[in-house]
């Protein structure tokens, strides 16, 4: 049959979940469930839940989590979904980095590199973040060198 868009090949990304008001593991949970029933993006694998304490941020403890989906969306695409499920979540953005119902970020998309004013892949603080490259070492470890896992030991990160 004819097709005006050719179909694209499923890509391999990984989105990193936390949030840190209200029930933030029933929050990262509920996001885990929306997120496996997004159109055209199918939930690979999750991580545990991990519990960190606010970096840059205020407010409670933080839940933790990082997924590997397999989509053909584009990144943007994936992004704007990732958006759709925060803002169900009833996030509001007063301010950067303010305490937040949910925050997905787009932590890898393929070996993508992307640098558009809103879109950076891989996530530009991903490397410097425990409460990301733990869950994402748990489920990817190829993902992540034993080198950057030792750069964030120093930060407090427990499964929750
Ligand atoms: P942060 O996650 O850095 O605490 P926000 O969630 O409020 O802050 O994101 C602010 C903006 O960051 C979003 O509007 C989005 O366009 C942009 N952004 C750039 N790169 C990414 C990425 N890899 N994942 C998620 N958002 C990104
Ligand atoms: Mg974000």
């Amino acid at each position: 049959m004819p097709r005006d868009t050719p179909l694209r090949e499923p890509v391999t990304a990984y989105v990193a979940l936390g949030a840190n008001l209200g029930d933030a593991a029933r929050t990262v949970r509920d996001a885990l469930n929306a997120l496996a029933h997004t159109p055209a993006v199918r939930l690979v694998q999750a991580s545990s839940l991990y519990r960190t304490a606010p970096i840059e941020s205020s407010g409670p403890d933080y839940i933790n989590a990082v997924a590997e989906v397999s989509t053909p969306l584009t990144a943007p695409a994936l992004l704007a979904a990732l958006q759709a499920i925060e803002d169900a979540a009833g996030r509001e953005r007063p301010y950067r980095n303010a305490p937040r119902t949910l925050d997905l970020d787009l932590l890898l998309y393929g070996s993508a590199r992307i640098d558009s004013p809103a879109l950076t892949v891989p996530h530009p603080r991903m490397m410097q973040r425990a409460f990301v490259l733990v869950p994402l070492h748990e489920i990817a470890p190829g993902r992540v060198t034993p080198k950057a896992l030792a750069g964030v030991s120093g930060q407090a990160i427990q499964r929750f």
